[in-house]
């Protein structure tokens, strides 16, 4: 099955209509998607998310920009990758972290920008290295959201309160 990574399209890359565009992309490196979905980040996804990242100066920008506080759109676009070198292949499709560092023809080299607060909106996340992987895709996404078993699973009774559609017809 070779590597896993969780792919990010941030608010940003929401925003400047870049999803299409991404996705293309990240197709041509012949990866196989295992899951996406539009998420609305909350405050505890974004802090857990970045958890390794809480003590710089720039973590609470960091939080605001992932939950799309400073875009009009406020959501993102959650996608697991699985394939032969997939952290790398989408890292270096990505570009460098700081979009003025970034390749040229690097997604962030073509589309980020370095905001007035010091920001990088670097229109796309993908996971460091194997375990950051792991522990993110399970963040992100529960096991029946993936068509593949990348992860061991185990079949559990859970009781949970659970928001279901209403049984009234709706009216829009
Ligand atoms: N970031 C930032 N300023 C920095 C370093 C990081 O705004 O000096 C932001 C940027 O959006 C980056 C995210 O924090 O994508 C996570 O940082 P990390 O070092 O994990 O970089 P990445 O793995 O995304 O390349
Ligand atoms: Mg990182």
């Amino acid at each position: 099955m070779g590597d896993k990574v969780l792919v990010l399209i941030k608010p940003d890359g929401l925003v400047k209509s870049l999803t299409g565009n991404i996705l293309t992309r990240l197709s041509e490196t012949k990866l196989e998607i295992a899951a996406a979905k539009i998420v609305r980040v909350s405050r505890e996804l974004a802090v857990e998310h970045y958890k390794f990242l809480s003590g710089k100066p720039f973590f609470e920008d960091l939080i605001k920009y992932i939950q799309g506080e400073y875009h009009s759109r406020k959501k993102v676009l959650a996608m697991v990758y699985v394939g032969e070198g997939a952290i790398k292949k989408v890292r270096e499709l990505a570009g460098a972290t700081n979009p003025e560092e970034a390749d040229t023809v690097s997604i962030r080299g073509q589309y980020g920008r370095i905001t007035t607060k010091g920001v990088y909106e670097n229109v796309i996340h993908a996971s460091s290295n194997p375990e950051e992987a792991e522990r993110e895709i399970k963040l992100w996404f529960q096991p029946d959201e993936i068509v593949f078993d990348i992860y061991p699973t185990e079949v559990r009774d859970v009781t949970e309160k659970k928001r279901i559609w209403s049984s009234a017809t709706g009216k829009s």
